[in-house]
């Protein structure tokens, strides 16, 4: 395994819509071997194959209900309920956090490592990873649903009052 370097926002490839996984090989495995080890490295929720410049439709999602990440290729959201609204960031954007309105719960098609389809529905942090990391396939960022980054004092705010 291998860390990987994380692109930032301004990068060419974080604006592409990724190509499907097709080959489930070694090279594969190996990405997402690696996009472990920097998602763990990084202390981050989500990755997504662009951020580590690789135009494929690959994302790793902490998990919250098994404490581990689930690795997501070719992943569709096929149903959505409900609405959450909290803080987000994104690896590729460091140190600006934003409030952004996501579906609540959300149900996740995908296939794992070897090509077998599965579905997940999860809530909460987690709904919102899927969302936030699918989208990184389709050339978006999380700051494309807001006009407004907290400052520094909204953000050290916002964080006490969720601790209270
Ligand atoms: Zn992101």
């Amino acid at each position: 395994m291998a860390l990987r370097n994380i692109v930032l926002q301004g990068d060419a490839c974080l604006s592409k819509v990724c190509r499907p996984v097709t080959e489930f090989n070694s090279r594969l495995h190996q990405l997402l071997d690696d996009m472990r080890e920097t998602l763990i490295e990084a202390n981050g929720a989500g990755l997504a194959a662009p951020q580590v410049g690789v135009l494929r439709r690959v994302c790793l999602v902490l998990d919250e209900e098994n404490d581990d990440f689930v690795e997501l290729i070719n992943p569709e959201i096929i149903d959505q309920q409900g609405e959450q609204t909290g803080l987000e960031g994104c690896l590729s954007i460091p140190g600006q956090y934003a409030i952004v309105t996501r579906p609540n719960r959300v149900r996740v098609r995908a296939q794992d490592r070897n090509g077998k389809t599965f579905e997940l529905e999860r809530e909460g942090l987690t709904a919102r990873a899927f969302c936030h990391e699918t989208e990184h396939l389709d050339g978006h960022l999380f700051v494309e649903h807001t006009d407004h980054i907290l400052t520094d004092e909204e953000l050290q705010a916002y964080i006490e009052q969720e601790e209270e």
